[in-house]
């Protein structure tokens, strides 16, 4: 899985997140958005899929325009993302196929999805509450997305009942999963 940092910054301070220690400069769109393009074709020769992701990418100036050119290039194109205002922006769906909505340490109960693509919660595996997952599919989630803590070396071993029409992935090699497409974003923390 393709995946652009289109930004390290973040208005948020998760003391587990690892982006914050990614050494990559932001994109100066103003300066280099002709180079974007090609660049997305080249990639898209052998990525069918990419990710915008961050830090949180809203944050960078030009985010919608990084989704605008990927979904020129890339077949498939997702953004992650904790800023709840994306989902209700009736315009991510004309570039994102789907959004990967990170919910940290917010109460999951409280966000209802109703935009025209697919909405995959994130969790970290020490934030899974058992029975989530139904709430989330009754509140419009396509899927949930477990990560886990990496460096604590913990697996999470929680068995999961499948939910119909609702996927549930994990990046622990323990934990039966299936799903069609939310992109795997543990490197992120997302
Ligand atoms: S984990 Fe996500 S929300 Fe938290 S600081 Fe890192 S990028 Fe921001």
């Amino acid at each position: 899985m393709l995946k652009h940092i289109i930004t390290t910054k973040c208005n948020k301070n998760c003391s587990y997140c690892i982006t914050k220690n990614v050494k990559n400069k932001d994109f100066n769109f103003d300066n280099d958005c002709d180079k974007v393009m090609p660049l997305y074709h080249k990639l898209s020769k052998e990525h069918k899929q990419i990710v915008i992701t961050g830090g949180e990418p809203t944050e960078h100036n030009n985010w919608y325009a990084f989704l605008t050119y990927a979904s020129m290039a890339f077949k498939e194109v997702c953004i992650t993302t904790q800023n709840e205002s994306v989902l209700s922006n009736s315009i991510v769906p004309l570039a994102a196929k789907s959004i990967v909505f990170s919910i940290h340490n917010q109460d999951f109960k409280k966000f209802k999805i109703n935009i025209d693509i697919p909405v995959y919660a994130a969790i970290l595996a020490e934030q899974y509450i058992p029975g989530m997952e139904k709430v989330l599919k009754k509140n419009g989630f396509s899927g949930l997305t477990i990560n886990e803590e990496q460096r604590n070396g913990k697996s999470f071993t929680k068995k999961i009942n499948p939910l119909k029409g609702f996927s549930i992935k994990s990046n622990s090699s323990t934990t039966q999963i299936s799903l069609p497409f939310p992109p795997t974003t543990s490197d992120s923390r997302r």
